[in-house]
């Protein structure tokens, strides 16, 4: 039987088909991990900027092909 290390609290993980939270030792450490995870990923500002919104509406017109389209 092969035990880990767990990554979220250090404590010892059972390396084994039976440890469904592996390399976790447990569903809560499991959890917490990939909270963290998510939680640190949401927190990325996300902000537009004018640059790359000019550089789309030079290339697309109002109906949204693109600008060099031939239009009939
Ligand atoms: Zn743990």
């Amino acid at each position: 039987m092969t035990t880990i290390k767990c990554p979220q609290c250090g404590g010892p993980s059972l390396w084994d088909e039976s440890n469904k939270a592996r390399p976790f030792c447990c569903d809560r450490c499991k959890l917490i991990d990939l909270g963290a995870w998510a939680s640190e990923s949401y927190q990325i500002p996300v902000q537009p900027s004018d640059e790359a919104y000019e550089d789309y509406s030079s290339s697309y017109d109002a109906s949204g092909l693109p600008a060099n389209a031939t239009k009939h």
